[in-house]
């Protein structure tokens, strides 16, 4: 839910942010909800995460960086885990590697008892590497390779989510061929779209995943599915979208589901034993955020799930959800070092203050491609300057290369100081890129007073050793 605070801050003179950006009382606080648990300022007024400085960070490991909170990601998935081991006789919960995955933290999710999805052979090499478990990890993707099934199938991973009629013709085969059976989900366009940002809605009817229940699709693919030999359908997934604060999409999306499960018992005698709901479960971004915590959801989803069932007369299927976001995006914050600022007038008198930082767009893509909201904090000091309306863009060669559109910072910002994002944990070093061959930032890991690199910065020789010509 996003709560809208317009009035009060237009009265702000030259306030040209939006509506629900508020004037800060204190400049140097952190907003609660924002930050990893580990995050405070310390008593000297830097940002401290996981006990230790940003400014000892950065004389360490440079900028720009991401920094994660090992024991907030932990907890994070913990949370999960044990809010969903909790309902409906346990439901399983799969970590979307897609928001942000590295051999450590394969390690955490398979320590922290969760499963693991994976969505390219890239993602499953990384979980191979971890020794994570594979019988616990899911493969997903619409468009995968007969290579990246194929290694699927010799790895043992647990479950593919099909996607596609080629596929499953291409997986019967390959599963045939491996001498084993392939335990599918088939994943359903439920016809929902959730309320988010439209490139990250997925569960409408005018996109690429996914078989339509309304043009019967899904229950051709159940049938064919049913006929193949080396192929055990376990249930039916959807995915109904990203950044979702509520449970009504999941709703639907249950219902629409489970009709189909009931109508797969009529017409083939059989009760498909799982039901996957997917991810998009929303965090905070900025004050305007509200998200929901993992107990509700899962007391939301799994009262919905058994309403439907009792509907039917259905057995409750094994739940399973896939968070990506809600686990890490809160874990990590970017550090960055401002390197120039400039006052850029406006009409009627009001000016707007640009705090260029030492990345951008290809840290994070979020902002130019969603539209993504940010909220940053200076965090090399504290500052009794008053707050400017500020907006914090990168070094790259777009005027759309913004990190941060709207923030109050202090006046005094200037070159040199470090300026720290946070909520940037999921699909910002997972979409990183190399845009004017800018290397792209390493994943520093903080816990107890210590840090440690897990990805490490990419530097120009990694870059020109990819330039062959
Ligand atoms: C992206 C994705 C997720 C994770 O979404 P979040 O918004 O990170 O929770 C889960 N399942 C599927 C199939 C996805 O494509």
């Amino acid at each position: 839910m996003r709560a809208h605070e317009a009035g009060v801050l237009h009265a702000e003179a030259g306030h040209r942010g939006p509506s629900w950006l508020r004037v800060p009382d204190d400049v140097n606080a952190l907003y609660p909800g924002l930050w990893p648990a580990g995050a405070e300022r310390g008593a000297d007024g830097t940002l401290r995460v996981g006990g230790v400085g940003v400014g000892e960070l950065a004389a360490e490991f440079g900028t720009p960086m991401y920094v994660v909170d090992e024991q907030d990601f932990r907890t994070r998935a913990a949370e999960f885990r044990d809010a969903f081991g909790a309902v409906l006789g346990g439901a399983d919960v799969y970590y979307a590697g897609k928001a942000f995955l590295s051999v450590e933290v394969a390690r955490w999710i398979a320590d922290e008892g969760l499963c693991l999805d994976v969505c390219s052979g890239g993602e499953l090499a990384v979980a191979l590497r971890a020794e994570f478990p594979p019988e616990r990890i899911g493969l997903h993707g619409n468009n995968k390779s007969s290579s990246e099934l194929d290694r699927a199938l010799a790895a043992g991973v647990g479950r593919i989510i099909v996607d596609s009629f080629d596929e499953i013709d291409r997986l019967a085969q390959l599963a045939g061929g491996h001498g084993v059976t392939a335990r599918v989900l088939i994943r359903t366009k439920v016809g929902v779209e959730a309320h988010t940002h439209e490139y990250i809605a997925t569960a409408h009817e005018d996109q690429k995943f996914g078989f339509s229940i309304a043009g019967g699709e899904v229950a051709e693919a159940v049938r064919r599915v049913l006929a193949a030999p080396a192929l055990d359908l376990l249930g039916l997934h959807s995915h109904i979208g990203s950044q979702i604060y509520d449970t009504s999409g999941f709703e639907v999306a249950a219902r629409r589901a489970l009709d189909v499960q009931a109508d797969v018992r009529d017409e083939h005698g059989v009760e498909l034993p799982e039901l996957d709901l997917g991810g998009g479960f929303g965090i905070a971004y900025t004050s305007q955020d509200d998200p929901s915590n993992p107990s509700d959801l899962a007391a939301g989803l799994a009262e919905i799930v058994a309403h439907e069932c009792r509907g039917h007369g259905l057995a409750v299927p094994r739940l399973s959800v896939e968070p990506g976001r809600a686990i890490v995006g809160p874990s990590t914050c970017t550090v960055y070092e401002v390197g120039t600022v400039k006052t850029v007038e406006l009409d009627g008198g009001a000016s707007r203050r640009y705090v260029a930082v030492d990345g951008g767009m290809s840290d994070n893509i979020r902002t130019a491609l969603y539209d993504a909201d940010y909220s940053c904090t200076l965090a090399s000091r504290a500052s009794e300057a008053a707050p400017v309306l500020s907006r914090v863009v990168g070094k790259h060669c777009e005027s759309g290369d913004v990190v941060v559109k709207d923030e109050f910072l202090p006046s005094d910002v200037a070159v040199g100081d470090l300026i720290a994002v946070p909520g940037t944990g999921a699909y910002c070093r997972s979409m990183a890129n190399t845009y004017n061959h800018v290397p792209r930032p390493p994943v520093v890991v903080v816990r107890d007073g210590t840090a440690r690199v897990i990805v490490r910065r990419e530097t120009e020789d990694d870059l020109l050793a990819l330039d062959v010509g």
